[in-house]
């Protein structure tokens, strides 16, 4: 029987967030999810998940608004306790080759994908500090680790999850509290249905499995990290992308 315990996944609405949220549910009893603004796909995962068991709740909170994010998490404690369960997987990308980026086209990917993880640790970390338990988990990318033409911004954003990750583990080490990242290689979520034929042809050649991840994939990974069982691993970031990135 596993502690109660309170999980927050922003992005919870769809694709990877969700399946978090799902698999989450073996090591939190109450679990918030936060979305951009699909309120329709956000309570089809409360439903899903208290059909689970776990209480739910959903709130639509741009993580890239540190006072939003102030009062949701508040929002949350106030339902549920304090948050034991950290994954900041929200994101979004605006692609483009670095000559045509505009410096806000630059400036919001970081804000949502890199701004929006610390906004999340920050309104958290007391709770977790308090407990002298905590599993913050950041979604990162492939892209982050090694580059990728067309994403100057997703990328920086990425690696500086990373950077993030690390300092946050160095942070909180001593009080029980972990901070890893999970780095996806291509997954199959709305993220990357955009990708043209040609375009998903030419990604799977750099992936020696030759498919694409699910957001099953990532969960599976994602509620290892965030269990009891991974206590002694921290700063680490985990790839989770059939080998395309060793
Ligand atoms: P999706 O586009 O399928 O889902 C994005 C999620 O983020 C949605 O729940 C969306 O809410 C939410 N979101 C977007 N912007 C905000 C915001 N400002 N505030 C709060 N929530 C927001 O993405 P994926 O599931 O594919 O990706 C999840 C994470 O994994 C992202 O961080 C992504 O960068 C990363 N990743 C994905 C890869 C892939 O191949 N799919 C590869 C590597 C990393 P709403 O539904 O309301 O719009």
């Amino acid at each position: 029987m596993s502690i109660p315990r309170t999980a927050l996944i922003t992005g919870g609405s769809r694709g990877i967030g969700r399946a978090i949220a799902l698999a989450l549910s073996v090591h939190a009893q109450q679990i918030a999810i936060f979305y951009a603004g699909n309120q329709q796909a956000a309570e089809q995962t409360v439903s899903l998940l208290t059909l689970q068991g776990v209480q739910a709740m959903c709130l639509c909170c741009d993580v890239s608004d540190p006072v939003k994010v102030k009062e949701a998490v508040q929002q949350v404690r106030a339902a549920f306790g304090p948050i034991g369960i950290l994954v900041n997987n929200a994101g979004i990308n605006k692609d483009g080759l670095t000559l045509r980026m505009t410096p806000q086209d630059f400036d919001s990917v970081l804000q949502v994908n890199l701004a929006g993880a610390f906004h999340c640790i920050q309104a958290c970390y007391r709770d977790m500090m308090q407990a002298r338990w905590g599993r913050i988990l950041n979604i990162t990318s492939v892209a982050g680790l090694m580059g990728n033409p067309g994403q100057a911004n997703y990328a920086s954003a990425k690696a500086g999850l990373v950077g993030l990750t690390k300092t946050i583990a160095r942070e909180l080490a001593t009080r029980g509290v972990t901070c890893n990242a999970i780095a996806p290689g291509f997954i199959d979520t709305d993220m990357t249905q955009t990708m043209d034929e040609k375009t998903l042809a030419a990604a799977m050649q750099q992936v020696p499995m030759g498919h694409m991840g699910k957001a099953e994939d990532i969960a599976s990974a994602a509620a290892f990290l965030c269990s009891e069982a991974a206590g002694y691993i921290t700063g680490a970031v985990l790839q989770v992308d059939g080998g395309m990135y060793m």
